[in-house]
């Protein structure tokens, strides 16, 4: 069993692909599960954060676009469109299980910018007080190149990072870091715990990337070094295990865990 009783505030980011059906639309059960697992981790007395992705995909659906677009305004101009479907979907589901939520989106300039950075967390520390559970995205329609975190595992351990999380949680489509991809290797093994992200498991990760999203296990990695620089742990779960979260914070040992700096 792992010892989750100093978690007090935790980080929670899932994937487009664990939000979407195959066609690309958006899956509304599993929005719903999402809301009410979180509502009950707040309801325990925890702070809670969402980094949700999924913007793009909502609106290549409500755009009856054939594909995710390539070119960056493309995908912009779908994000623009998504972004207020989706945040309008989580509001719906949080308000059944009496849960309020905000929204804010973030540019990585806003990271490296001391007044920024203060503005933002000042605005996080705020909403735990008035017991909100903010919903982060990144800011698709402007970001540009030069100020993006490119996908939104860096973004929520940058997030993990900015509001002092003890945990963070990285729900994906896959049980977590496996010796090789398990796609292409039927005897790969996953990795229960890393204590430390050595060469040998960075290269585990290969740039394995995910069709629907833009993180793959690459991304996790890092978003692993980041958070566990500051001192933060993580895990990589299934989002679509059932009861997922409930099992993470009833201490059993699912995922990958990484270790963060003591
Ligand atoms: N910000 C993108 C979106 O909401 C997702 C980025 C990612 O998948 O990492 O669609």
């Amino acid at each position: 069993m792992r010892d989750i009783s100093k978690i007090k505030r935790v980080v929670v980011k899932i994937g487009s692909s664990s939000l979407t059906h195959e066609n690309g639309r958006l899956a509304l059960h599993k929005i719903d599960q999402l809301a009410r697992s979180l509502s009950d981790i707040h309801n325990g007395g925890r702070d809670v954060v969402l980094v949700s992705s999924g913007a793009i995909a909502a609106g290549v659906a409500a755009l009856h676009l054939p594909a995710r677009p390539k070119e960056t305004a493309g995908k912009q101009a779908a994000a623009a469109v998504g972004q207020g479907a989706l945040v309008q979907l989580y509001e719906k589901f949080f308000l059944e299980y009496r849960q309020s939520v905000a929204q804010i989106l973030l540019t990585k300039d806003v990271m490296e910018h001391p007044v920024r950075r203060q503005n933002a967390a000042n605005t996080f520390d705020k909403l735990f007080e008035y017991d909100v559970i903010p919903i982060v995205n990144e800011n698709d329609t402007i970001s540009t190149d030069e100020i993006e975190f490119g996908d939104n595992d860096r973004l929520s351990a940058y997030v993990a990072e900015l509001v002092q999380a003890d945990l963070l949680i990285l729900l994906s489509d896959i049980d977590g870091l496996y010796t090789a991809d398990p796609s292409t290797h039927p005897e790969a093994e996953l990795i229960g715990e890393v204590k430390e992200i050595t060469p040998e498991i960075a290269a585990m990760a290969g740039d394995s990337k995910s069709k629907v999203g833009t993180g793959g296990m690459a991304t996790k990695i890092m978003a692993a070094q980041i958070a566990g620089n500051a001192g933060i742990d993580m895990i990589i779960a299934n989002a679509s295990a059932p009861g997922v979260l409930e099992d993470i914070f009833d201490g059993k040992e699912i995922g990958t865990y990484f270790y963060g700096k003591r």
